[in-house]
């Protein structure tokens, strides 16, 4: 089977500054791939890259057989992938419900809508018309999510959803992801929470100073590996 995403050699970067050193991943249709490293590795560069936030520099990107690469992101969004920011970055002025129907603006067919997101994380709806700034940042991290779902997305990038959050809290969130795949929606999680991302995936890509350093399913790398990986040689 054909992989859903096909990244190829992609280089992007700021300024002078090159971020990220010719990544290469594919990840499946159905599954979960987690990109671990330590702060500053390009995790955020590379689904920012990926979802058409940053323009890339070089390479390739490749979604549901398509050439994605290099278009702006709403045309990203409406071929079928939708961002979860980093740091939630929610309309602090608008309703629970009001920031989810923003995720509806560009919206694919699909089984996404305010009902879906509602059960899948069901406090929210308690919330609608609460000022989503009112959450905790736990629920303000579901209404991010649910925003990105009501696009109806192939594929979810979601950056750092754990970020800031208590464990407990991090946890539920984690519970809705497989009710997500079940739905048909690829996922790529970004985490420094090691043992959250590697949980969850099938397939683990470890990134350290713009590069791919290491690759493979959580249970054939050893901790060793991993942490070398992470930390670098010692
Ligand atoms: P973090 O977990 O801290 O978000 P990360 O792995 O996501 O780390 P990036 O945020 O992608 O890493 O950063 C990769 C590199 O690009 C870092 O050296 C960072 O300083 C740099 N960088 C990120 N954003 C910018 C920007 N807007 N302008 C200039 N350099 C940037």
């Amino acid at each position: 089977m054909s992989a859903l995403l096909q990244v190829q050699g992609l280089t992007a970067g700021y300024g002078d500054f090159q971020a990220l050193h010719g990544i290469d991943l594919s990840l499946p249709e159905g599954e979960v791939l987690a990109i671990i490293g330590a702060n500053g590795a390009g995790k955020s560069t590379l689904l920012r890259t990926l979802a058409g936030a940053l323009a890339l520099r070089s390479g390739s990107v490749r979604f549901a057989g398509r050439a994605i690469g290099g278009l702006p992101a709403h045309q990203v969004c409406a071929a079928g992938v939708a961002l979860v920011p980093e740091g939630r970055r929610l309309f602090p002025s608008l309703s629970v419900q009001e920031n989810l129907q923003m995720g509806a603006y560009v919206r694919r067919p699909g089984p996404w809508d305010l009902a879906a997101v509602y059960a899948l994380f069901p406090i929210l709806s308690d919330f609608r018309q609460r000022p989503a700034t009112e959450l905790s940042g736990g629920q303000q991290q579901m209404v991010a999510l649910g925003r990105a779902l009501m696009s109806n997305p192939r594929l979810l990038l979601c950056d750092e959803l754990s970020l800031g959050l208590a464990p407990v809290v991090v946890r539920d969130i984690y519970r809705a992801l497989p009710t997500v795949c079940a739905q048909g929606v690829s996922v790529i999680v970004v985490e420094q929470d090691i043992s959250q991302a590697l949980g969850v995936a099938r397939h683990v890509v470890c990134m350290r100073e713009g590069r791919v350093v290491l690759a493979g399913a959580p249970a054939e790398l050893t901790r060793e590996q991993i942490a070398q990986a992470y930390f670098g040689a010692v």
